[in-house]
């Protein structure tokens, strides 16, 4: 390592982080002289980019190489901004293929309800027409006598009423 910075022209102290130039010129710099902000050297250092200074590495400088993008910390982090959206993306769509499979099987258990809704809905009519037909009957067998004429015994004519109803099958009450 050279003693002094090319972009400032001071000693270079071993604390603090340096960055190395990969161009023709192999200098160290001061992260401030080569204008790395915090997030780009931590890019850096994690994903051991390359690092070119002013004077050896102009953008406008180089060819158009594909390979250039991985010298870009800049790009490099949108890329990755990317990549992360396009995950959690196909995250989303994961979960909303669940939801609508979801969805269809409600669907499904509302039609089997619905068909149970209509033939309960057909059973009560036809037990509705069943007591109807059961009420006329009870009414054709219904006997009463309303009052009773002077002199009679109550108690003879509840009996040969009981007997009555007897031979006709239908059972009796007496009502006061
Ligand atoms: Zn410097
Ligand atoms: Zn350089």
């Amino acid at each position: 390592m050279s003693d002094k910075c090319p972009g400032c022209k001071m000693l270079l102290e071993k604390k603090g982080f340096k960055i190395r130039c990969f161009g023709p010129c192999s200098c160290w710099f001061h992260q401030k002289c080569a204008e790395i902000s915090e997030s780009d050297r931590k890019l850096i250092e994690s994903k051991k980019l390359k690092w070119a200074c002013n004077g050896c590495g102009e953008p406008s400088d180089h060819e158009e190489d594909p390979e250039d993008e991985d010298n870009s910390p800049m790009l490099r982090d949108v890329m990755d901004k990317l990549i992360s959206i396009e995950n959690s993306n196909r995250a989303l769509l994961k979960q909303l293929k669940l939801q609508e499979a979801k969805c269809t099987r409600l669907e499904e258990d509302l039609i089997d309800i619905r068909k149970e809704h209509e033939s309960l809905k057909k059973e009560i009519a036809s037990l509705s027409r069943d007591k109807g037909k059961a009420d006329q009957e009870l009414l054709r067998n219904n006997i009463i006598i309303n009052g009773l004429p002077k002199g009679v015994d109550a108690g003879a004519l509840e009996e040969a009423v009981v007997k009555i109803g007897n031979i006709l099958q239908v059972s009796s009450n007496s009502q006061g």
